[in-house]
């Protein structure tokens, strides 16, 4: 486990607030459990965990203290994932109470329990736990809570025993429970399990990695090991809410606005959703039995770093993280001049957009209305996944139905950058069953490469002459500006060459002898390794040129060159240039100028993205 840098801010705000509330004594220790009168009242730790798995601690954060009532939201919520949240609703309710956490109460008219934090709920909720023996129920009860802490959890046998001698309430509970039926069998050995799940030994820290626990979802973030099903975590927190701080629990959450749960060993536990896990540690008691100290700490760690959950910070449209059209920002493909100017036209009905963070109800209605509001009748929409970094299913849902929507409108669609989210990728395909647009929307891995083929099909939609058809060497961009008689010299220079589908024509590293004229087909060009492990940086077709750089400047070849389908090549040799310097200046020049041009086209592409790029940061 991490520890906090002394510099850190948050971590001297934590040293000052135990220091100030050091000297605050209020409060007893509790002693109806004999064993519990023995707590040192000095005692006081305090603990935060991020969902990113950080822990900041101070004060006796690891000093060993009996989880008591705390255990009991955990265990309902294993008696959820074992047996679903309708059969457990049928068993103990999820209504506050208002009696005493000990009072033997049970609902007039069903006879059960009112909610899983007062006693009768919890025993109860312990009764459900699925298990062959007392020792099997109260191993799961010890395992689930490992999960939680990431570390191995015992029992407290002097607090055991101490509660076990002394619990004659919690047993007539117990008998009441069984006489209504809502405990099936023994009930003594179920509130012996009780006592047990009592007496687990804790620190500050395990409280506050529970917290953390349920604050990411039910997965421990410094393990990675699921403590609880996902669905269950909001029916633990619910029930933390109402009833988690005895007959303080709606003052609770009105100052603190965070679910809790407290234990009268002084123990206090609260939860941010998605952000933190708090434990405090202190033993002396207020009236209603929570820990007195904990309580200030947590009242002034709410109101000082604005934790409160009903007061949840602002996130405005972060989830749009760029949105351009093909005409402001097109593939990286090198296209022949005359579809340049296609593309410049009539790219706005290729729509991209970018989108970031998590995406849930919120973050993701701007995204389907900013959609709608931008594409008239799009001939693409792209929807990039490369910066989400979650997903939630109603989120799923939604794009999935704009996709739809869009695509009755006779729109492409598709999700790129989406390997991330394999998760994402099953939700799509099970929502959509057999509506089949699955396959088309995960079509394209990047996004690049998907503006890329909707440009193609832009060009062929409005005619322009087949996207790989051959062309006169007179439209070529290294021709511009010739004459016919220097075309037909500088045409008998060149060396042709036919290149099978998949075939490496340059390769990085060796030394360049000429550059290649595309005269059919598509080149891709590749970083790093080739068509398979590599990254497909750009692309060419007829009437570009490729392998410009390296003519000009002698340097060795700096990516791989490699045939998309069946491609033909015209070769320019450095040599041959450098005898039309003698003996054709005029020609040379202005293939000199062609090739410059061909540079300040790209140079220029660039500087258009970026500009695209930094305009969306403004
Ligand atoms: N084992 C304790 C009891 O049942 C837990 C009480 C509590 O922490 O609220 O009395």
């Amino acid at each position: 486990m991490a520890t906090a840098h002394t510099l850190s801010p948050i971590q001297s705000f934590l040293d000052a607030l135990r220091a100030k509330y050091a000297d605050y004594r209020e409060g007893e220790v509790a002693t109806y459990i004999p064993e519990l009168a023995k707590a040192d009242p000095e005692l006081f730790g305090i603990c935060i965990a991020t969902t990113d798995g950080y822990v900041y601690e101070v004060g006796d954060s690891r000093q060993n203290f009996t989880i008591q009532s705390i255990s009991k939201p955990f265990v309902y919520g294993l008696a959820l994932d074992d047996h679903g949240a309708e059969l457990i609703l049928r068993k103990v309710g999820v209504e506050p109470s208002g009696d005493a956490f000990n009072a033997i109460s049970l609902h007039k008219v069903t006879g059960c329990p009112l909610n899983p934090m007062i006693n009768a709920g919890a025993i109860a909720t312990t009764g459900q736990i699925v298990a062959d023996s007392p020792e099997q129920r109260i191993g799961r009860i010890l395992e689930m809570f490992a999960r939680y802490s990431g570390r191995p959890m015992a029992i407290d046998q002097d607090v055991y025993e101490s509660e076990s001698r002394t619990g004659h309430r919690n047993r007539a509970i117990g008998h009441l429970l069984r006489n209504f039926d809502v405990l099936v069998d023994d009930p003594t050995a179920t509130v012996d399990a009780y006592f047990r799940q009592c007496a687990i030994s804790v620190t500050c820290a395990d409280l506050a990695l529970l917290g953390a626990t349920l604050a990411n979802q039910g997965l421990n973030p410094v393990t990675g090991q699921r403590a609880i099903k996902e669905q269950h975590v909001e029916n633990v927190l619910s029930v933390m809410a109402s009833c988690g701080m005895y007959d303080f629990s709606g003052g609770w959450i009105y100052n603190v606005g965070m679910p809790a749960k407290s234990g009268v060993a002084g123990g206090v536990l609260a939860v941010l959703p998605g952000q933190l896990g708090i434990g405090v540690y202190s033993p002396r008691l207020d009236a209603q039995g929570n820990s007195a100290r904990a309580l200030k700490v947590c009242e002034e760690l709410s109101r000082a770093w604005e934790l409160h959950q009903f007061n949840p910070p602002y996130c405005p449209q972060t989830s749009r993280r760029l949105a351009y059209t093909a005409a402001e920002r097109s593939s990286s493909r090198t296209r022949h001049s005359s579809h340049r100017g296609f593309l410049r036209e009539h790219g706005q009905r290729i729509h991209v957009v970018e989108m970031q963070s998590n995406l849930a109800f919120s973050t993701t209605e701007p995204i389907v209305r900013a959609v709608l509001e931008r594409v008239g009748r799009p001939l693409a929409v792209i929807l990039d996944f490369h910066h989400v970094s979650a997903i939630n299913g109603v989120a799923v849902r939604m794009l999935v139905d704009l996709a739809e929507a869009l695509s009755r409108r006779g729109a492409m669609v598709h999700f790129t950058h989406t390997h991330r989210h394999e998760v994402m990728r099953n939700q799509v395909a099970s929502y959509l069953a057999d509506r089949g647009e699955v396959e088309a929307l995960f079509r394209y891995h990047s996004t690049d490469g998907a503006i890329e083929r909707c440009e193609d099909v832009l060009l062929e939609e409005l005619n322009a002459s087949a996207v790989s058809s051959q062309r006169n060497l007179d439209e070529y961009e290294i021709t511009a500006a010739l004459t016919e008689e220097e075309i037909s010299l500088f045409a008998s220079l060149l060396k042709h060459r036919s290149h099978a589908s998949g075939e490496k024509i340059i390769s990085s590293g060796e030394e360049a002898t000429n550059l290649l004229l595309i005269t059919k087909g598509v080149v891709g060009v590749w970083l790093g390794g080739g068509a398979s492990e590599g990254n497909r940086v750009a692309s060419f077709s007829v009437g570009t040129m490729v392998g410009e750089m390296a003519f000009l400047d002698g340097a060795r070849r700096s990516a791989d060159v490699i045939a998309e389908g069946e491609v033909e090549t015209a070769a320019f040799e450095i040599a041959d240039f450098v005898r039309l310097q003698q003996s054709h200046p005029g020609l040379h020049t202005k293939i000199l100028r062609n090739i410059a041009v061909s540079l300040a086209t790209k140079l220029r592409k660039v500087n258009q993205d970026v500009s695209v790029l930094s305009a969306a940061r403004d």
